[in-house]
């Protein structure tokens, strides 16, 4: 389920036949300019995630080819779906990426609590009636196997860094008119780690996490809403040397149903009868959560009228009990009359008095008491 259906190539704005260092260097600059942190325009993230997509898709030779050769359609068969990013500040981002610091000095950040990811699953309405559970896939950040997570390829000596004497900060001194003043700050040649990685691990380019594929079992509760999100404590991003995972916030979409419309925990349906069923009164299965269910209407079925299901609706979420189910009368009025149905209604009219439609005490007043 693709976010956007634009050009990933014109996304980026990079030519077709842009090298991976091209695709890179204008993803870089792009989710620069467009993080919502960032950027003051009210679209900024949506082009935000169409660019993180854009480039998930054209950084990996596997699914640029793909798309390639069939677009977008060609990335939904063969099964693509974009991992919906939401990794909270660009830092972050270009850490899962790439494996390095954006902003080219790392702080304290770097043990930071790793970030979080955004997923979505689309659910029936009838799974959302008894709960369900879901494998959701997911792009993880892990630590990396290979260096353990420091970043250092294993074997290899890390050195102390000379620019700061292996501290991690610098002091400065800045002059003014009522002073000097002395500020600490984070040494850019180590990012503040106080060592210089001659070699950083080949598995995960020295960044110490590495993507991985996940697929996680979600618990879908019953009585769920649309939009609800669920979330996933600690299944997120790796932390940085060490730190704490993030999370995974699952957001639920409930598909419309083609015949039940929900609402709060009551569901609602329609039914169409005839003309000479509604007067003569009949039976008919309705639609409900729990299958088709047989109702009988009397004769005498006015359009609007309303039969109550008791607690045929949806659960209640984390509570007890089910809505009601309510299901609205449509009188379908023939249209298309040979002359020999023309004529017997003819007749009847003729027949029919005041009386006939006289309509029954209360009528009104069931109708209101349906609807509260
Ligand atoms: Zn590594
Ligand atoms: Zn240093």
């Amino acid at each position: 389920m693709a976010t956007t259906g634009r050009d990933y190539y014109e996304i980026l704005g990079v030519h077709r036949s842009a090298g991976e260092a091209e695709i890179k260097k204008a993803f870089r600059q792009l989710a620069r300019e467009l993080h919502p942190d960032v950027s003051e325009a009210l679209d900024a993230d949506e082009r935000f995630k169409e660019v993180v997509e854009a480039y998930e898709v054209l950084s990996k030779s596997e699914t640029r080819q793909l798309y390639d050769r069939f677009g977008h359609a060609g990335l939904r068969s063969g099964g693509f779906r974009p991992t919906a990013v939401d990794f909270g500040s660009l830092a972050d981002i270009f850490s899962a990426f790439f494996g390095d610091d954006v902003f080219g000095v790392a702080t304290g950040a770097r043990r930071a609590r790793g970030a979080d990811i955004a997923a979505e699953v689309e659910i029936e309405l009838e799974e959302a009636a008894t709960g369900i559970t879901r494998a959701v896939p997911v792009q993880v950040a892990t630590r990396c196997a290979a260096c353990g997570g420091d970043g250092v390829e294993p074997g290899t000596a890390v050195s102390t860094c000379e620019d700061c004497g292996g501290t991690g900060h610098l002091q400065r001194v800045t002059r003014t008119g009522f002073g000097d003043f002395l500020r600490s700050q984070a040494c850019p040649r180590c990012s503040g780690t106080g060592q210089i990685v001659e070699h950083p691990c080949k598995a995960c380019s020295g960044a110490g996490r590495v993507l991985e594929e996940r697929s996680l079992d979600v618990e879908i509760p019953p009585g769920i809403h649309d939009g609800q999100r669920i979330r996933l404590s600690g299944e997120g991003h790796a932390g940085a040397l060490g730190g704490q995972s993030g999370d995974v916030y699952v957001l639920v979409h409930i598909r419309p149903h083609e015949r039940l419309v929900r609402e709060g925990d009551d569901v609602y349906s329609t039914i169409d009868l005839t003309m000479t069923e509604a007067a003569l009164g009949t039976k008919a299965k309705v639609p409900t959560l729990d299958g088709e269910l047989d109702l009988e209407f009397e004769p005498g079925t006015q359009p609007g009228a309303v039969q109550v299901l008791k607690g045929k609706g949806m659960p209640v979420l984390q509570g007890f009990g089910r809505g009601d189910h309510r299901v609205l009368v449509n009188v379908a009025v023939p249209r298309q009359l040979t002359d020999e149905q023309q004529g017997l209604l003819e007749q009847f009219a003729e027949t029919a008095s005041a009386e006939t439609y006289r309509p029954d005490e209360g009528f009104f007043e069931k109708l209101k008491s349906a609807f509260r």
